[in-house]
């Protein structure tokens, strides 16, 4: 079988017995990330390397400082605004592989955020695909999940636990729209956080604009711009800058990122009531914990029914799980009949535990 073309163990040996090292794996975990010895290229590097594709641009994924990048191309304006806009960045549609030292890698919809990308790496029949962050449910902004075959599947498991279900995307607009409406008759503002790229356009996309004004925060209008300059959609809203006259806002939704609710501009903006949107929410209703008054479960990465559900449509073998919950969803695959690994065993190294991990991070700019 393909997947156990190259097992790690395995030692060969020449004539005279000498022992040659294992052959390396199509992809290889090294210091600087994940990386394709065959192609030359790394994905999502965390060091500065010469050649990087980028799964999306989330700044856990997308550094600064390598001398080539390849990207989706609705994801150009947003890494040029992340990253500088001198970046050697080359873009590609999805499904349209480019071909590196023979090894031909192809970008796939990951439904995470716009221009999110699943790697499909090809070489010498055997397929590895690294999803990158994914979510299954269509979000209204973003390309929709595609499942893509192949012999290797590199998930995340940010939220790899039974405990993450999400409710139905339409389900959580009704409550955020019933939210806003209770506010604006109180005569308050509806403060929403949110990460800027992902959940802030997911929520400028599905609230109901019917209800009232709906603002943005300076720092998600220059995203949203990126992101329009990219080719895809987005409603229109009002821009509010530091300069926001007190009680401006009143009776409206202002989307903003988490970080404001620590900052002096949020005390300009009130009478607010504040509520915050992240696949965390399903925890901290639990915990009631109470750093903002609302929260509502609302994820851009695959809950566990989803990523169960992708892992499968794959039809991989060997499944390699990475950031978040490595070894419980690893275990989990494995009692299903996978030949699955968390990745810090499997590419014997502990270094992925220092890359950042999951949603929480992605926010900050
Ligand atoms: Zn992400
Ligand atoms: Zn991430």
């Amino acid at each position: 079988m393909l997947n156990h073309f190259f097992p790690r163990t395995v030692v060969l040996y020449t004539d005279n017995h000498q022992r040659t090292p294992p052959l390396p794996h199509l992809l290889e975990y090294t210091p600087k990330g994940l990386y394709c010895p065959a192609a030359d290229v790394y994905i999502d590097p965390h060091r500065t390397v010469p050649r990087a594709i980028l799964t999306h641009a989330h700044s856990d994924h997308a550094r600064r400082g390598h001398k080539y990048y390849l990207a989706h191309r609705s994801s150009e304006h947003l890494l040029r605004l992340r990253l500088g806009k001198g970046i050697n960045l080359e873009t590609v549609g999805y499904n349209e592989p480019v071909v590196m030292n023979g090894v031909r890698i192809s970008l796939h919809p990951a439904g995470h955020v716009v221009g999110s990308a699943q790697i499909r790496v090809e070489h010498g029949g055997e397929v590895w695909v690294v999803s990158g962050d994914y979510k299954l449910e269509p979000d209204g902004v973003t390309q929709p999940f595609e499942p893509v075959r192949c012999h290797t599947f590199i998930t995340e498991s940010t939220f790899g636990l039974p405990i993450y279900q999400w409710p139905a995307q339409a389900e959580v607009f009704e409550e955020i729209n019933a939210w806003w409406r209770h506010n604006q008759a109180a005569g308050k503002v509806s403060l929403m956080l949110g990460y800027s790229l992902g959940k802030a356009q997911r929520l400028l996309q599905n609230v109901d604009h019917g209800i009232g004004k709906v603002y943005v925060h300076d720092t998600i209008w220059n995203v949203n711009e990126a992101i329009r300059q990219g080719g895809t959609p987005l409603p229109a809203a009002i821009r509010v800058d530091r300069h926001v006259a007190k009680g401006g806002c009143i009776g409206g939704l202002l989307i903003a990122p988490m970080s404001v609710i620590r900052s002096d501009w949020v005390n300009k903006i009130c009478p607010y009531v504040s509520g915050a949107a992240s696949g965390w929410m399903a925890l901290r209703r639990m915990q009631r914990s109470r750093s903002t008054d609302y929260g509502f479960v609302l994820s851009d990465h695959a809950d566990w029914p989803g990523l169960n559900a992708a892992v499968e449509a794959t039809g991989a073998q060997r499944v390699i799980v990475t950031h978040g919950y490595q070894s419980a969803f690893a275990r989990h695959l494995n009692e299903q009949g996978y030949d699955a690994h968390e990745a810090d065993r499997f590419f014997q190294t502990g270094l992925l535990r220092d890359t950042p991990v999951g949603e929480e991070r992605e926010w900050e700019d």
